[in-house]
């Protein structure tokens, strides 16, 4: 990957007011997901209600920021045209150290990835916005 993130003219995510707090901490560096107070699991992606015990007792936690790449897709074609110079680029699917899997942007070359790769949060400026990525961790 060569392009500049930054300068891509590309789509935002939409945050509503129950994933605004993971949206703003991932602008401030931080990986927040919900864990749940009744039965103290972790939960991604936001909700109101805990998928394990279906208590409405869900609070905002930070969490380690390490994962490990569970499965990945390497984009040629983008579904929106602002990712173009991007390409190709690294999609996976995150499995966090805290149990929840996550979809995101994975911070690697194309040619120079596998499943199993250990993975760090990393917060990048993507269109002028500070998104939550994921990078190979510093081994
Ligand atoms: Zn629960």
């Amino acid at each position: 990957m060569t392009v500049d993130l930054a300068n891509l003219s590309v789509p935002g995510p939409t945050a509503n007011s129950l994933t605004a707090p993971f949206w703003q901490a991932a602008e401030a560096g931080r990986l927040m997901i919900q864990r749940c107070c009744a039965c103290d699991k972790w939960v991604f992606y936001p909700r109101a209600i805990c998928p394990h015990c279906w208590a409405d007792a869900l609070e905002w936690q930070t969490a380690s920021g390490k994962g490990r790449l569970k499965s990945f897709s390497v984009i040629w074609k983008p579904g929106h045209p602002g990712w173009i110079a991007a390409t190709p680029y690294v999609v996976g699917l995150v499995e966090l150290a805290e149990g929840p899997t996550m979809l995101s942007h994975i911070l690697v070359q194309a040619n120079d990835v596998a499943v199993g790769d250990p993975l760090s949060f990393a917060s990048t400026n993507i269109g002028g916005r500070i998104l939550p990525c994921f990078a190979r961790e510093a081994t």
